[in-house]
């Protein structure tokens, strides 16, 4: 059974304004309700454990709302988390009330094709105007081909992508599909299989940023979700993070090679590992049963070495460990950059990918062909929406509670 509660809140029909601000840098989600006179015990102090690690997600800049009545009085907030997750504040019977619920959003399948004259970098950002959607491009190819020397003024590009949208506005970074770049005439390609990642024309796979498995042989017992519901708390939460069940003890091993930034307690997470890797990402180990002697902050490790032992520190059910994975402060699912053994497609799984990559093509040659031009998105809406959609969640054992 599904339930929708669509509640959309037109400025226009109540007697009601919109107010939209960006979230300050640095700004705590305390220091905003002691800010705006909102009752910190119902909105934070009384929360449960998950719903206030909710509250750190808000992000520097991220575009927030404000409801106001005719008296000036705060009706209702919107602060987002991620782009699937915001928190809610409403006001209820004189005083607030605080939920986690989804973000109302769509999803435009976008095109680009282009000339280069200098860089792709440049020519995506001279047709689009966004640097999200140029470094998106960037990114993908950044660890197969090598931009600076092999392009010849003239070559083209052509990226199929998907870009959200929330109020009309683009949010959050794009997906990128395909995308193919010329480089002195020749042709190379790159697209998002089924399995979410990315492979070239021969279906390699495209080395990127790849962590190995922090804890070898592990069971993974919940998987990262940007937002889920929860049956029994009735209630939508976030995992932000994987957890591997495994025994007390077992050795915890550094994802990728980078400096600690955190090693001590701190409160959910139980006993914590920070690392800090090249561009902008971040791993974290949680509900750690002890770190590995000679492992400090400001300490130098590499990929595959024993960080810490599984335990069940801080708020857990019991042993596991919890890891996140962090770009630029931002959650992302761990297990699309985690390495596996098969880096090149096979038998089924080939097939499949060269039925899909063959779709991708006939569209590629299409825009190339017709030299598409860009289309800029317009604003089409001005309104915030609330809904409520029920979802199933398995329980399992060795999760966050
Ligand atoms: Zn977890």
């Amino acid at each position: 059974m599904r339930i929708f509660i669509f509640l959309a809140i037109a400025a226009t029909l109540f007697a009601s304004h919109v107010e939209r601000f960006r979230w300050f840098n640095g700004e705590t989600y305390l220091q905003f309700l002691e800010k705006h006179s909102l009752p910190l015990r119902r909105l934070y102090y009384n929360l449960d454990k998950d719903d206030q690690r909710l509250t750190e997600e808000i992000r520097a800049g991220v575009h927030c709302q404000m409801l106001r009545d005719d008296n000036n009085t705060i009706e209702q907030v919107l602060l987002p988390l991620n782009d699937e997750l915001q928190i809610h504040i409403y006001q209820d019977d004189e005083s607030y009330s605080f939920e986690a619920i989804p973000i109302i959003s769509s999803t435009k399948n976008e095109v680009l094709y282009t000339q280069i004259n200098s860089s792709p970098n440049y020519a995506i950002l001279k047709a689009t105007g966004s640097q999200k959607v140029a470094g998106v491009f960037v990114a993908a190819f950044k660890h197969s081909l090598n931009f600076k020397n092999d392009i010849r003024k003239g070559d083209e590009l052509v990226m199929l992508y998907k870009q959200k949208y929330r109020l009309g506005r683009p949010f959050s970074m794009p997906t990128l599909d395909a995308a193919m770049i010329e480089m002195g005439k020749k042709k190379h390609f790159i697209y998002l299989n089924d399995d979410g990642r990315y492979y070239d024309e021969r279906a390699h796979e495209v080395e990127g940023f790849l962590l190995a498995r922090p804890v070898r042989g592990a069971r993974i017992s919940s998987y990262f979700t940007k937002r889920r519901w929860h049956p029994i708390l009735h209630k939508w939460k976030a995992h932000l993070g994987v957890d591997y069940a495994a025994r007390r003890g077992t050795p915890v091993v550094a994802a990728g090679s980078g400096r600690i930034t955190y090693c001590a307690r701190m409160g959910t997470y139980g006993n914590l590992i920070k690392i800090r890797h090249n561009d902008g990402y971040e791993t974290r180990y949680a509900h750690l049963k002890s770190f590995r002697r000679g492992i400090y902050r400001g300490k130098y490790v590499k990929k595959g070495q024993t960080i810490a032992y599984v335990g069940s520190t801080g708020r857990s059910t019991g042993p596991h460990l919890h890891f996140e994975l962090r770009k630029r402060g931002r959650a992302i699912n761990p297990l699309r950059v985690v390495q596996v053994t098969t880096k090149k497609l096979k038998g089924k799984a080939k097939k499949a990918f060269l039925k899909l990559k063959a779709n991708y093509d006939e569209r590629i040659n299409l825009h190339l062909q017709n030299k598409t031009p860009y289309k800029r998105a317009t604003h089409f809406e001005d309104m915030c929406y609330i809904y409520l959609l029920d979802d199933p969640m398995e329980q399992k054992d060795g999760q966050d509670r």
